[in-house]
């Protein structure tokens, strides 16, 4: 994870902001090919000092603190980057995944597919021997 943060001081406490780069690693969930990619995203977060920022007294979980004179950036950027991570990534968009019959890859294999589609047609299909033209 890189980050690209600026720390300000303002009145209530430290306002931290600014771009945090994370690689994202996985694995395909229709095809299982790793994922490797970058995500962006935007930081802002203010950092209350200790006694300010509390006069709702209602979120203190979901306030910040400065504390000891340091922050904790760990929570700020895990609620950050968790929302943006897929619930199921997959390699593309319009992944295909892998052959229901056999396991291929159909982005491997353009135009893939299996003469039997329903276990009922497949004693029909051995007995009448499907057309097949030999003869090219
Ligand atoms: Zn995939
Ligand atoms: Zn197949």
């Amino acid at each position: 994870m890189d980050l690209d943060l600026k720390f300000e001081s303002v009145h209530e406490g430290i306002l931290v902001s600014g771009t945090a780069h994370v690689m994202v690693t996985g694995e395909c969930g229709r095809c299982l090919d790793p994922i490797e990619y970058g995500l962006d995203t935007e930081v802002q977060e203010l950092f209350f000092f200790e006694g300010m920022g509390f006069s709702d007294g209602e979120d203190d979980e979901e306030q910040r603190r400065v504390e000891h004179d340091s922050i904790d950036l760990e929570p700020v950027l895990r609620d950050a980057v968790v929302p943006l991570l897929p619930f199921q990534p997959v390699c593309r968009d319009d992944c295909e995944g892998l052959c229901s019959e056999c396991g291929v890859r159909l982005a491997d294999e353009p135009g893939h597919h299996h003469e039997v589609v329903d276990p009922r047609w497949a004693a029909l299909a051995d007995l009448a021997k499907p057309d097949r033209r030999d003869d090219e």
